[in-house]
């Protein structure tokens, strides 16, 4: 109340530390979930990948993103997801706090609210947590290399955890001797052990597992041609080839648009 705010006590106030980001860069907030190698586990995730659990990170992840204009995309990969905002956003006067927690709260309450929608019957037996930090990107050379960093990421884990857990369940080793057995081997190693031995070709394993899913705005015109509307769209793209990011360099600067978002994926399933 007024009474309250003109107080004697109101100095307490001034204790608030200033957490204003710099202007002009890219916000990239990550964040990433706490212990899911046991979390996982819990919940009986199918090993090395759980396409519920994925399917459910891109839906709380489009959530948060259909809430914040300023969000130009987002990439997600395992327990992970990176949401980045427009360079010149004024979300919150760029309250560090306020954004980390807020995008980190969104995602992580869609979580727990849509954990059903992808896992029916399998009960979610107690609330996760998710960790969360911001980064500033003040070149769109940064930028993109953070994006391919966290796609180098999980191809170069999707490549070993696809080849171990084959070891595991189908060659009869021990954990312990599919670690060995993979210990000191390149990416060339690996895929002959899977196409040698398990006729698997690599290259033919699901995108969303070789390369995580980046949500995008896509603008498309109106069916009366008048007014144009953004949808949100998942992808699987290859971020680590530059002729993606020339063909989506109005990724970085889109204007989003102010007509309501809707989701078109077919994560939704
Ligand atoms: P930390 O709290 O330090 O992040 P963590 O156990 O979450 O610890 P991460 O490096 O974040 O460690 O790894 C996440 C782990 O969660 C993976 O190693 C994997 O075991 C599990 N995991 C996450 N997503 C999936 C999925 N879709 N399918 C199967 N396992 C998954
Ligand atoms: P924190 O305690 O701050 O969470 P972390 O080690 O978990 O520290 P993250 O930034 O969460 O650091 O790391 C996410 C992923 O990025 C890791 O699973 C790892 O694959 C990779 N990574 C982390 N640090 C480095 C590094 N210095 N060089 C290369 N890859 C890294
Ligand atoms: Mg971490
Ligand atoms: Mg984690
Ligand atoms: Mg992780």
């Amino acid at each position: 109340s007024s009474r309250m705010a003109k107080s004697s006590f109101e100095y307490v106030k001034s204790f608030e530390i200033e957490d204003v980001l710099l202007p002009n860069t890219w916000i990239v907030v990550r964040l990433d979930g706490k212990c899911f190698h046991k979390f996982s586990d819990d919940h009986n995730f199918s090993k090395p990948n759980d396409i519920r659990a994925l399917k459910l990170m891109n839906y709380a992840a489009f959530i948060v993103i259909n809430e914040f204009n300023d969000l130009l995309m987002a990439y997600g990969q395992s327990d992970e997801y990176s949401f980045i905002f427009k360079k010149n956003s004024s979300l919150y006067k760029r309250r560090a706090a306020k954004l980390l927690t807020t995008v980190n709260s969104k995602f992580s309450s869609s979580y727990v609210y849509y954990w059903s929608k992808f896992f029916g019957d399998e009960k979610l037996k107690y609330p996760p947590t998710f960790d969360g930090r911001i980064i500033l990107y003040p070149s769109e050379e940064n930028l993109i290399d953070y994006m391919k960093w966290r796609q180098a990421d999980v191809h170069i884990n999707n490549l070993y955890n696809t080849t171990f857990w084959t070891l595991v369940l189908r060659g009869d080793l021990s954990p312990m001797q599919a670690k060995k057995r993979l210990c000191g081997t390149v990416s060339a190693d690996k895929n002959e052990i899977l196409f040698k031995e398990f006729n698997i070709n690599y290259n033919n394993e699901p995108e969303i597992f070789k390369r995580g899913t980046l949500l995008i705005r896509k603008t498309l015109p109106d069916a009366s041609n008048e007014k144009s509307y953004s949808i949100i769209v998942d992808t699987h793209c290859d971020m680590l080839k530059d002729k993606f990011w020339e063909e989506h360099a109005n990724l970085l600067s889109i204007k989003s648009s102010k007509v309501k978002n809707f989701y078109n994926g077919p994560i939704t399933e």
